[in-house]
């Protein structure tokens, strides 16, 4: 300040006049800097927050969870403590993951022709939209369901009515609900883009879609080359719209082309195999999105790998030396069955702890 300036000044200064602040543009979370978003489904088993540290420490920068039991029917609210959940935000905060998607309960049918179970759907997709905005999730990834004998036209009216109806009351908040492509198994809907593309059109929420690579290869789709890949974005642009695909769930599958059957297996072991993954990681069209692994756990450290596996192919390359910090490999099924038959499944049962079965159920697919 020069001396000058210390002489008192009378005169009006436009600057001077009381102005309301005008509220904070809101915040934009870390994760949407452009960066890579490499995630892994991780367990939830004993405690939600543990599921943060075991993506961290697997080397990845996202991560998706299931908020309560996926196999199983909640009763009653299932509301994740203020306390637990304001843990989980601020944990998640300082690791820097992002997006946290959600994946719901594998029980949930809102394409359901039995009232009951549709009824069940909607209360527990309530309940899953509650939880998510408890922990402050980015996206909720909803299996389309089943249509059973009803026919796709019914079941598209159906889904979109029941998100309808489970949102009811609750204000999103920047939570997206994504509808995830199907492998086409039995009656489930969305192994067809145009399936997906009639529920965003029939429901008024601002709904996006999740690709899954081993869905989309089960149902026709060959990805494994360059053209077929071109081919296959371009039939998602046509129908849904590329803008809307959020998330990848990146799987390599143990099934082969057009099998309509659900398998997941490790990235590159499987028929996709490794190039394609490379193509599908760097594609110009899939930039901004984020890869989430659904990869099984046959053996310790088969988490990390296949994290590792996937930021190689973005050219960054993570130690994958050392299992700990990892997820248990899930058990196998010891059905030995003797010369007369006898399986014997009561030792396997026993054997098999709460815990390890908790960390069976919370395994993604
Ligand atoms: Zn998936
Ligand atoms: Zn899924």
């Amino acid at each position: 300040m020069t001396e000058e300036n210390h002489g008192i000044n009378l005169t009006f200064d436009a600057a001077d006049e009381y102005r309301p602040e005008a509220p904070p543009p809101p915040e934009i979370p870390a994760w949407k800097n452009g960066s890579t978003r490499i995630g892994i489904h991780t367990s939830i088993a004993g405690d939600l927050s543990g599921a943060l540290e075991i993506a961290h420490a697997l080397g990845a920068n996202a991560l998706q969870i299931f908020s309560s039991s996926p196999r199983m029917w909640v009763r009653g609210p299932s509301r994740i403590s203020e306390a637990d959940a304001t843990r989980f935000r601020e944990r998640r905060k300082a690791l820097g993951l992002g997006p946290l998607v959600i994946h719901d309960n594998y029980l949930i049918n809102l394409a359901s022709p039995n009232p009951v179970l549709r009824t069940r759907s909607v209360q527990a997709f309530h309940q899953e939209i509650v939880r998510a905005l408890a922990l402050g999730a980015d996206f909720l990834v909803a299996h389309p369901g089943c249509c059973m004998e009803s026919g796709a036209d019914a079941a598209v009216a159906s889904i979109a009515n029941g998100l309808k109806q489970a949102t009811r009351g609750l204000k999103l908040d920047g939570l997206e609900i994504l509808l995830e492509n199907t492998a086409g198994q039995g009656t489930s809907m969305g192994s067809k883009f145009e399936e997906l593309r009639a529920v965003l059109d029939a429901s008024d929420l601002p709904l996006g879609v999740c690709i899954d690579t081993a869905h989309t290869f089960a149902a026709g789709w060959d990805i494994r080359t360059a053209e077929g890949l071109d081919r296959t974005l371009q039939a998602i642009d046509s129908t849904i719209g590329l803008e809307r695909v959020r998330v990848v769930h990146v799987n390599d599958s143990k099934t082969h082309l057009g099998s309509r059957v659900d398998r997941h297996e490790h990235i590159g072991k499987g028929r996709i195999g490794l190039e394609s993954f490379g193509r599908i990681l760097n594609h110009p069209q899939l930039a901004g999105r984020a890869f989430i692994l659904e990869t099984p756990i046959d053996k310790p450290g088969d988490d990390r790998r296949n994290v590792a596996a996937l930021w190689k192919l973005r050219g960054v390359v993570i130690p994958v030396n050392g299992a700990r910090d990892g997820m248990k490999p899930r058990r196998k099924k010891k059905s030995k069955v003797r010369a007369h038959g006898n399986v014997s499944r009561r030792k396997t049962a026993v054997k098999s702890s709460p815990r390890a079965s908790a960390r069976r159920k919370s395994r993604g697919k």
